[in-house]
């Protein structure tokens, strides 16, 4: 049975993209930026909606709604992943190319924001389906993309493999190899080493810096993980392998619980078997719910949006919130978390390690020289720990919380960049 524990639909959730224009009009109070800038970030350039055919296995035919919104171009290309998934809307699509723009600027890579999605549910095609609809809606949002113009990424429901296929699909449109025009390629196809843990070696790196902050000794300390996909799996990992015991991992069917700490390696095996984290042997099991009231030093959600809302925020135990998936936390859940002085690392900062990486794999694929996984984890962590510093002083001098002081930090990028482009013509 799977929990619904993620995107409910109560008014709290139901417009995601006013809860980004609200934290964009209330960093706006905070700053002496022009108003050009605040009406330029809460609207978003550009949005693509597309309905496309794609011949199914048993020779039928589906139609499929795919999106790309670009957010905002003001201090680079567009960038931003790709979603497949079930629930998805053009609202979330919205927020989620918004963050993106924020995301780039707050850690000072030259990025504008985008996503894209299809609503499908991937687990229920065949290889066949994936990669047609896949090639399909590449082809369909081919004149917006270009590695000088909006490089998609993965994102939930889509890996390596979908975005070498939009890679090639691009490729063969244009008669010779695009390897920038995308980035979480396989390594084989002019990928990044370094960028599958990527966001989850960003959220480790954050983590530690607060950790040294809240005076939390990493060594033992205890940490519940949401969601075990790419962000999940990897943070778990590799928190693990820096001494923290991770008592609770969940996923969408459901979580287990050892006090002593799950052993990080033989799960991943378990869930990468079974295809849930549900039955891992020695464990208990327990629910979403009861996962997130852990009592815990560190929590991280790691699944999907709006997974701590006012229902459950004030049950939070836990000293640290490391936001690895986007927008996790509701307005009203983040009011309640500040009130009980729950330290929110947000996730424009905390799960920038993805973007920062696909950065270095786009420079790499236009430089045709590609870096040692060494390298490009040691720049991962200079800009990781140069955007936590800027964010952790701002916070400290202005008296605001991280989540504030990290949209301080990118609006303030943005606002000086309009300032020098100027508004066109
Ligand atoms: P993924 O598809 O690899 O994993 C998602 C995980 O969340 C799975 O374990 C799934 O079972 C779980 N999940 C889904 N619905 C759930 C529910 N209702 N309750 C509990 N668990 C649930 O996705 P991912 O790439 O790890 O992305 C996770 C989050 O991180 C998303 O918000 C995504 O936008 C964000 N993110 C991802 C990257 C990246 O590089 N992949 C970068 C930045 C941010």
């Amino acid at each position: 049975m799977i929990e619904a524990t993620v995107n409910q639909t109560n008014n709290e959730v139901k417009n995601q993209f006013k809860i980004f224009q609200d934290r964009i009009d209330a960093t706006a109070c905070r700053l002496e930026v022009r108003e050009a800038c605040i009406l330029m970030l809460k609207e978003c350039k550009r949005e693509y909606t597309v309905h496309f055919p794609v011949k199914m296995d048993d020779d039928s035919v589906r139609i499929f709604t795919g999106y790309r919104v670009q957010h905002n171009d003001t201090r680079g290309p567009f960038k931003g992943g790709i979603r497949f998934h079930q629930d998805v809307n053009l609202d979330e699509v919205r927020t989620l190319a918004g963050l993106m723009t924020l995301k780039a600027a707050v850690v000072n890579i030259p990025y504008g924001g985008a996503k894209g999605a299809v609503i499908c549910d991937p687990k229920t095609l065949s290889d066949n389906e994936l990669e047609r609809m896949t090639r399909r809606y590449a082809s369909e949002i081919s004149g917006l993309i270009g590695p000088e113009r909006d490089i998609p990424a993965p994102d939930v429901g889509t890996n390596p493999r979908v975005m070498v296929w939009i890679m090639d699909t691009y490729s063969m449109n244009k008669g010779y190899a695009v390897l920038g025009v995308v980035t979480g390629k396989p390594v084989d196809v002019g990928g990044s080493l370094g960028r599958f843990e990527a966001t989850g070696r960003g959220c480790m790196i954050c983590t530690l810096l607060a950790a040294k902050h809240l005076g939390i000794n990493i060594e033992g300390a205890t940490v519940a993980v949401q969601g075990f996909g790419n962000v999940g799996g990897n943070v778990a990992r590799i928190l693990a392998e820096k001494g923290c015991k991770i008592i609770a991992v969940s996923d969408v069917m459901g979580g287990v619980y050892h006090a002593k700490g799950l052993e990080i390696d033989k799960l991943l095996k378990h869930t990468q078997e079974s295809g849930s984290v549900i039955n891992f042997r020695g464990s208990e099991s327990i629910t979403n719910r009861e996962l997130l009231s852990m009592k815990c030093d560190i929590l991280i959600p790691a699944a999907l949006e709006n997974t701590i809302r006012a229902d459950n925020a004030a049950d939070v135990r836990a000293r640290m919130i490391v936001e690895g998936a986007n927008a996790p936390t509701t307005s009203e859940a983040d009011a309640i978390l500040n009130e009980k002085g729950v330290f929110i690392i947000p996730d424009i900062l905390a799960n920038s390690g993805g973007v920062i990486v696909s950065y270095f794999e786009w420079v790499q694929g236009l430089q045709s020289f590609f870096w040692s996984e060494q390298q490009v984890n040691h720049q991962l962590e200079l800009v990781m720990t140069n955007a936590f510093s800027d964010v952790m002083k701002l916070s400290q001098n202005k008296k605001v919380n991280m989540r504030e002081a990290a949209y301080m930090v990118a609006v303030k990028r943005l606002d000086s960049a309009l300032r020098f482009r100027g508004i066109y013509p």
